[in-house]
């Protein structure tokens, strides 16, 4: 459950790779676990090293050891967002990238005028939230803000806090959302806050984790609590039991109810 979020500008700028800095600064303060994505336009490797000779060879990966890093060294003939996101090797909470404006991920603009910010919403999809100098600038927020009300001209405490927002709902968006209050929280935003805050894991949403069996409603897979799921199984291996010619030993049964 990792969300990848873009820091994207018109052209070069700096503040991108400072808004970077200071919400990482920010999230591994908080124990979050945050990765970054940077393009960098050249090779990192440099040919005839012996780590290059290494990749030439044909492995997949070098990994090099420095005193005090682990760099690991892939080749790829047009390497794009995603394959990077996948070379990540923890499961990151956050994962900032700078740049990829055409990628679908949810994107900070980083802007110095309500200009450039308008002609961006233009060109660039997904901007979820403003950043940059045009923060402290009150006639360019109100000018981009009467064009675009739904998007927000944050500080960095703001974005923070919208960003944590966004984390509660991505985990949110994987529980069963049935309220059931059986992990001990009376609602699965209580267990996704909890998850995210490392006090729970989401194998402690009974729903998920007794597992007995699944329903599947037109093809849509509906959350049963512990207690459906014991009533639905024991229902059924009930009625197996009387049937003959069922192996005793049976694994998993496939039942499909026709409603007409
Ligand atoms: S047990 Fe699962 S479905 Fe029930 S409240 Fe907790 S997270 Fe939600």
């Amino acid at each position: 459950m990792t969300l990848v979020i873009c820091v994207v500008s018109r052209g070069r700028s700096n503040g991108k790779t400072c808004l970077i800095e200071a919400l990482t600064k920010k999230f591994v303060g908080e124990e979050f676990r945050v990765a970054t994505v940077k393009c960098i336009h050249i090779d990192f490797d440099t040919a005839k090293k012996d780590t290059w000779l290494h990749l030439k060879t044909g492995a997949t990966v070098t990994a090099a050891i420095t005193p005090t890093e682990i760099i690991t060294i892939r080749r790829s003939k047009a390497p794009l967002l995603d394959e990077a996101l996948g070379a990540i090797y923890f499961e990151a909470d956050l994962v900032l990238v700078e740049g990829y404006e055409k990628s679908p991920y949810p994107k900070i603009l980083y802007t110095d005028t309500a200009l450039a910010a308008l002609a961006a919403m233009k060109n660039i999809s997904n901007i979820v939230m403003i950043s940059g100098s045009i923060v402290s600038k009150a006639k360019e927020r109100e000018m981009f803000t009467a064009k675009f009300p739904e998007i927000r001209v944050y500080d960095l405490e703001e974005m923070v806090s919208a960003i944590k927002e966004m984390l509660v709902k991505k985990v949110l968006r994987s529980l069963p959302g049935l309220n059931c209050g059986h992990c001990g929280h009376d609602t699965c935003l209580g267990l996704a806050e909890a998850i995210l805050s490392r006090e729970a894991n989401r194998e402690d949403c009974e729903v998920l984790s007794t597992n007995l069996a699944t329903l599947e409603v037109d093809g849509i897979v509906i959350p049963l609590g512990k207690f459906p799921q014991q009533i639905l199984r024991g229902v059924t291996m009930g009625v197996l039991n009387n049937l003959k010619g069922v192996d005793k030993h049976l694994k998993k049964i496939k039942l499909t109810i026709k409603t007409e």
